[in-house]
């Protein structure tokens, strides 16, 4: 459409949290809603070479690609909005900008040069964020900077961006400035001054900031705006409310409201139209007009925090709209599950999905609360640990092995019926070395999965060590839990069933993250349907 590659920085100050990641996400939802081909990337100031290594506590979910990329929970919203798979390209981490530039200088690229953060660090990251608008496939590159303004880990990349945009030309890059407007209750007012404060900050780097969005709680009256443009160097019409929003996915709308959009192309000298959110607002009205409601147990040792989760969570929500029907979600702890307080505690549930993990901690309430599910008919999704979970489980209390566990938990068990892959094995190096990223998977006809997926083909996105146990598989399966789902190529378990339960899947893989508005993910739709006759019954 366009003939050179449009860029927007998105950055961010005052404070963390202000949701640059979902302004980021609507933003180019409206570009690409009038028809420019657009993506996000996220460039992360941590260290670390990619979020792999790191614990949920610490950075929430880890989100992975079709490529294997473990990447910000971000682009997890980039993919939800835009339905569109993202890459390794759409992460960048200052460990693996580091990472690159010290490769070269050891295999001796800089031909002598005393190797800089300023120009080798800054041009390494210059050129990561122009591999997606180099390859053709877009008209329009959103980069979000992670981290606040003023940080001393941001600092290359704001002096990257002010750079970028000189080398491109004024209007090829333009910088939208995200920031807090903070309401003191005492005072009644809403305030300015931390956004004054935090576009000079920005300035003091050489990047004058085009587009404020000003996360508030309350509407910013006209005399406020104005105040805010004049102190900040923008035009009013550029001045951007970001009011808290009841559900991140009005959040497209609300910035089409305030015409978001609309300043962002003629800053960028291209042409409005209005974007088409049919589908979009369709789903939206499903998701806020439910005709009836359920409960779902999510077991897992990170419940307490929102971000562990957050694919499942937002599976569930396109899964709920799907079905018309509310799906609340009942984060349960499994470390506090044993057999006297499981039925107490998932009871009254219509559903019950376990979920993905490492480690020791919780598991053996896992197992529990699986026995319990798999007793008392009642739905369920395992999810990666989940599944193996449920292999335990019925090896133990089926099959009758009792000792049965996963080598993870237990290295020297007598029945290994979960255990480390062949090709992990020899591995010492904990990041990027899992089994990753998209792989096929062979459905049998006669299955769940099948009437799921509607195919006996599928390809789905893993990150794990551990894998279901082979020399196990025909006493398992002739004890009624069947591998519904195998890799054609090396025979791996990918999906086991519970022959005679009305819903009862398990998955070696990770079906939330492929789970978007416009393509909600069949196994959460049909899961979440098996809760609702479960709770007609
Ligand atoms: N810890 C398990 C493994 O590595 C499961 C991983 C997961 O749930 N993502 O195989």
């Amino acid at each position: 459409m366009t003939t050179t590659t449009k860029y927007i920085f998105v950055t961010g100050g005052v404070t963390s949290s202000l949701g640059k990641g979902i302004i980021a996400a609507s933003l180019a939802k409206l570009l690409q809603a009038q028809g420019y081909r657009t993506t996000i990337q996220k460039l992360d100031p941590y260290i670390n070479v990619d979020p792999g290594t790191l614990n949920p506590y610490e950075h929430g979910e880890c989100y992975v690609t079709d490529d294997g990329a473990e990447t910000d929970l971000d682009l997890g919203h980039y993919e939800r909005f835009l339905n569109a798979p993202t890459s390794q390209a759409n992460n960048v981490t200052t460990g693996r900008i580091y990472q690159s530039v010290i490769e070269k200088e050891r295999r001796g690229e800089f031909l002598g040069k005393t190797v800089q953060v300023i120009p080798h660090i800054t041009d390494e990251i210059k050129e990561r964020i122009q591999i997606l608008g180099k390859s053709g496939d877009y008209d329009i590159v959103i980069t979000e900077i992670g981290g606040t303004v003023g940080d001393i880990e941001s600092l290359p990349y704001v002096e990257a961006v002010r750079q970028l945009r000189w080398d491109l030309g004024e209007d090829n890059g333009i910088v939208i400035h995200l920031t807090l407007v903070p309401y003191l209750s005492a005072a009644g007012e809403l305030k300015t001054k931390p956004t004054q404060h935090s576009v000079k900050t920005l300035m003091e780097s050489g990047v004058q900031a085009d587009i404020l969005v000003c996360r508030t709680e309350h509407n910013l009256p006209k005399d406020l705006r104005k105040k805010l443009a004049l102190f900040c160097n923008v035009r009013e019409e550029a001045v951007i409310q970001s009011i808290d929003a009841s559900t991140i996915y009005d959040v497209p709308n609300l910035m089409q409201d305030q015409g978001l959009d609309k300043v962002v192309l003629k800053k960028l000298g291209l042409s409005g139209h209005t974007p088409d959110l049919t589908q979009w607002n369709e789903f939206l009205k499903r998701h806020k007009n439910p005709k009836t409601e359920i409960t779902i147990g999510l077991i897992g040792k990170y419940v307490e925090l929102q971000d562990s989760y957050k694919s499942i969570l937002e599976a569930f929500i396109h899964a709920g709209a799907e079905n018309e029907v509310k799906v609340n979600v009942e984060p349960i702890h499994s470390e506090y599950i044993n057999e006297e307080n499981v039925k107490l505690k998932l009871g009254h549930l219509q559903g019950v999905l376990v979920a993905p993990g490492f480690g020791e901690r919780g598991i053996e309430g896992k197992i529990d609360a699986v026995r319990f599910v798999r007793e008392n008919n009642i739905p369920f999704l395992g999810i990666c640990l989940g599944m193996q979970m449920a292999v335990i489980e019925f090896a133990r209390n089926v099959v009758g092995l009792k000792e049965a566990n996963s080598t993870e938990m237990d290295a020297k068990t007598k029945h290994p019926v979960i255990s480390i892959m062949e090709d992990q094995k020899s591995i010492t190096n904990m990041g990027g070395t899992m089994r990753l990223g998209a792989w096929d998977c062979s459905i049998k006809p006669d299955s769940i999965a099948y009437k799921v997926y509607k195919s006996e083909t599928i390809k789905e996105r893993h990150r794990h060590r551990y894998e279901f146990n082979s020399t196990y598989k025909d006493q398992i399966e002739k004890a009624g839990m069947i591998a519904t789902g195998v890799n054609p190529d090396t025979n791996l378990v990918e999906i086991v069933e519970v022959k005679d339960h009305p819903w009862f899947v398990g998955v070696q893989y990770h079906p939330e993250y492929k789970s978007t508005v416009a393509n909600p993910h069949p196994l959460f739709v049909a899961f979440v349907k098996a809760a609702l006759k479960n709770k007609k019954k």
